[in-house]
């Protein structure tokens, strides 16, 4: 069989190794000599050099190739583009490089209708994530299709992106998508049939950071699948018991964004990312209480308690906040210009379930004077022979310690505590005790 591989193999051999290994002198040379190689493909797959390159981090490779003008939205065999590849094995450069040269981020795949933004969703790659929902929406995309529908995009199976990034246990995708539009309930089973939810998948994958960020956003713990049975159910059934302690529609319900397209889109990044750590914060400690009834625990948290045992006196050389007296205030009202910490404003914006339709858009009223809430912003510190000035910095020591240690979610001291809207439990007992059905589930393969 030897001597039937042809001289043109032999060459694509070389071409297709050497953009793989990075050789660009090689591969420069094999083009000087032959320009018709950069249209080759691999024989089976029908991958050209740029798909290579993409897939392997090949960015010299990859600019060389697209300033010959090579179209950077060539596909092999399962019409994947080079774009979907780089998001795949998330080669952000390559991937920023592709947009740049103008590679279309709308484009489906044949193997189960998947765009690039599927592919950064699926394997967990945020940085490409971030960067595809970037150009889209710079891009004619946002023109043609809107923004919020192609966070949306559904896959041949019903799928968008956020459906993957639970299923698959990537909660910083979650977040991502979630922040930018992702609608949280949305089924795969299209408009008003039943099937799965992104907290439906997220308790398949097992994984308690997506499902905490899906709460968070007011995943509905109630809503059915296509054989009928709730997310709880589907975390018992795959034995992943402290997805299920949380997901049991008895246990108490976490605290969620107050109207999160509309409210916490229009504050200031610093005080959003403020609030958020303080919501996640809470949930944590709702989460440990919920699970310390049960053999479960917390796997090794994603947070850091390191400091969590500084003296507490060392906080109170800061305003303390006139509400909880437990806290330092981080987070001013505007206009009224009052204070207070950043778990008592969550306390008076969140609420626990949001009904979609009948849910008060109206933003809360300063608890202090009852004026409108124009803007939350980070409150200013104002010791200011403290080094550390950074409040945006939710890591720094300072505000560690006036994070420390309230259990937020079960202790009633805070006069506030009417406002916090923290039912113990949730409305209803045994409802997700259905059957459960035949296992034929969603999503098995990529
Ligand atoms: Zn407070
Ligand atoms: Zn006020």
């Amino acid at each position: 069989m030897g001597q039937g591989l042809s001289c043109a193999a032999t060459q694509e051999h070389g071409l297709f190794s050497a953009v793989q290994s990075g050789d660009l002198d090689t591969v420069k040379a094999m083009l000087e000599r032959d320009p018709s190689l950069t249209h080759q493909t691999t024989s089976y797959d029908r991958q050209s050099a740029l798909h290579i390159a993409a897939a392997n981090g090949r960015i010299e490779i990859l600019s060389m190739l697209l300033e010959r003008s090579v179209d950077p939205d060539v596909v092999n065999r399962h019409k994947q583009t080079p774009l979907m590849l780089a998001a795949m094995h998330g080669k952000i450069g390559c991937l920023k490089k592709l947009i740049e040269a103008g590679a279309n981020i709308l484009k489906f795949d044949s193997l189960n209708g998947r765009t690039c933004l599927h592919y950064a969703a699926y394997y967990g790659h945020s940085d490409c994530l971030q960067a595809v929902l970037s150009a889209a929406q710079s891009s004619p995309v946002a023109v043609s299709w809107g923004y919020a529908r192609f966070v949306n995009i559904r896959d041949g199976r019903g799928a968008a992106p956020l459906h993957l990034a639970a299923r698959q246990r990537r909660p910083e995708c979650v977040r991502i998508l979630l922040d930018n539009g992702a609608l949280v309930c949305a089924s795969t089973g299209g408009f008003g049939c039943p099937g799965s939810t992104p907290l439906h998948l997220a308790a398949r994958g097992g994984s308690i950071d997506c499902i905490r960020e899906l709460l968070a956003w007011g995943a509905d713990r109630l809503q059915r699948d296509s054989s009928g049975r709730i997310p709880y159910l589907v975390a018992l059934k795959h034995k992943h018991g402290a997805c299920a302690a949380l997901l049991n529609p008895s246990s108490a319900e976490p605290l969620v964004w107050p109207s999160p397209l509309k409210f916490i889109s229009e504050l200031n990044q610093e005080a959003k990312t403020l609030l958020e750590h303080a919501l996640m914060e809470a949930n944590r400690e709702r989460e440990k209480n919920i699970l310390k009834g049960t053999s479960y625990s917390l796997p090794s948290p994603s947070h850091s308690d390191i400091g969590a045992d500084d003296n507490i006196s060392e906080a109170s050389d800061a305003e303390l906040c006139c509400i909880c007296f437990e806290q330092v205030c981080t987070i001013e009202v505007q206009d009224c210009g009052h204070q207070m910490c950043a778990q008592c404003t969550l306390a008076l914006c969140c609420h626990n379930k949001p009904n979609p339709t009948t849910a008060c858009l109206n933003p809360p009223v300063c608890p202090f004077c009852r004026s409108t809430i124009v803007r939350l912003v980070v409150a200013k510190v104002k010791d200011c022979d403290d080094a550390d000035q950074d409040i945006g910095d939710i890591g720094s020591p300072k505000m560690r310690k006036a994070r420390k240690s309230r259990n937020f979610s079960s202790e009633g001291s805070s006069s506030f505590k009417g406002l916090s809207a923290m039912s113990p439990f949730g409305k209803m007992g045994g409802r997700g005790s259905g059957r459960i059905a035949a296992d034929n589930e969603w999503i098995d393969k990529p």
